[in-house]
């Protein structure tokens, strides 16, 4: 008898857990798949058709631009591929340091911080900023980071109804707290509506919080010169405002960024568990970024994009689309069933658009997610409105 078959392990146990009845099977229409496919400039490869893409976040296009990939090769070149460990003990580099100044110089912010992700930069910045004697108070649209972080502080969270601020300052009378942050996307992912930035403030003024703005679609795509709402509403360097951004969407790399003051910035650099516990970024992926911030703060690529969202909207009058002044144009269609038949629609004229539907959003509002880019051209989004109002 082996020491295994001595402890009588498994009599009494009717299901025996293993990876592969851990997860219970979602229904069909519920299952996500990872998409293969192969983005080439703007086009996207789906299943061996070649499709015009019209979901992605790289707004300006500039993953694809020669200045910007040709600063990763030269880097990695000189540098190598990975960091080999965290900022704190030998991954960092001058790089980081110099493009932390030119972000916060840009954006109007006295310091800056750069981390791995959009998603690490808001689980590690809501832990940091909070614990459970904290309350936060989220936009009930918020994207998932933010969500998740909050739980991760052990914070209070109070969320109120999208951009509903009349509720908002109920919920700020009705729970004190000595510390209080009022958290909210910027351009909201799945809408692409905007938060009133100035207006939480003043509410953060009036009822002594923080705010936190994630403006991740906004930076290269709203504002003058794209540099995003909180710029857009004038606010930028604001003593109670944290700003958070990603360099996976407009920049067209990989990364995030958190902008506050300066004493803001080394508090983060203190606590930080996703910032001191995590291998810094690849400085090849840093110097892309870099060489994206040079090119948006030429203005062309913004202006471009920026021309696109206003036409799309002037030849989109007759549709039911969400309100939004962003590259983020939604399409709510309502069930999942039509949400994928009008995707499936535009696949066979060409364009990717794919069906957003519960959870990501609310039940009952599925919908498409159009997104516009700097690369479409005026004659791909004028066939992409013709085969969306000829369905409507
Ligand atoms: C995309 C996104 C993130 C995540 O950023 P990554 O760099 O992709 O991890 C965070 N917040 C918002 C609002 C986003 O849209």
């Amino acid at each position: 008898m082996t020491f295994v078959d001595s402890l009588n392990i498994g009599t009494n146990i009717t299901r025996m857990i293993d990876t592969r009845n851990w997860f219970e099977t979602l229904p069909p229409t519920r299952q996500r798949k990872l998409l293969s496919s192969q983005r080439n400039g703007l086009n996207i490869e789906v299943g061996g058709q070649s499709l015009v893409n019209f979901a992605s976040n790289d707004y300006l296009g500039l993953s694809q631009h020669p200045d910007v990939c040709s600063a990763a090769k030269d880097a990695v070149d000189t540098f190598g591929l990975g960091s080999g460990a965290s900022r704190l003990v030998s991954g960092d580099s001058p790089l980081f340091h110099a493009f932390e100044r030119n972000l916060a110089d840009w954006k109007g912010f006295e310091a800056c911080l750069l981390v791995g992700s959009g998603m690490l930069a808001n689980l590690g910045l809501l832990q940091s900023l909070a614990d459970r004697h904290t309350v936060i108070f989220a936009d009930k649209l918020n994207h998932a980071s933010l969500v998740d972080g909050a739980r991760l502080s052990g914070a209070k969270v109070h969320r109120y109804p999208h951009l509903n601020l009349r509720i908002l300052a109920q919920q700020l009378q009705q729970y004190p707290a000595k510390n209080r942050i009022i958290v909210s996307d910027g351009v909201f992912s799945m809408d692409g509506d905007t938060a009133d930035v100035v207006s939480l403030l003043r509410l953060a003024e009036e009822y002594d919080t923080l705010v936190v703005i994630d403006d991740a679609h906004g930076a290269g795509t709203v504002g003058a010169g794209g540099k995003g709402l909180v710029n857009q509403a004038n606010m930028m360097g604001h003593a109670r405002l944290i700003e958070v951004g990603t360099l996976g969407k407009s920049f067209g790399s990989y990364g995030a960024y958190i902008l506050g003051t300066a004493s803001m910035i080394e508090g983060l650099k203190q606590r930080m568990r996703t910032l001191i516990y995590t291998t810094a970024l690849p400085v090849a992926v840093l110097v892309a970024a870099q060489a994206a911030l040079d090119i948006i703060k030429q203005g062309e690529v913004v202006h471009v994009l920026q021309g696109h969202i206003a036409y799309f909207l002037s030849q989109t009058k007759a549709l039911n689309l969400l309100p939004s002044h962003t590259p983020i144009q939604p399409m709510i269609l309502g069930s999942d069933e039509q949400a994928l038949a009008a995707s499936a629609l535009l696949k066979e004229c060409g364009f990717f658009v794919p069906a957003i539907r519960p959870p990501t959003v609310p039940e009952g509002q599925a919908r498409l997610r159009i997104t516009l880019s700097a690369l479409h051209n005026r004659q791909q989004i004028d066939a992409l409105v013709k085969v969306l109002l000829n369905r409507a």
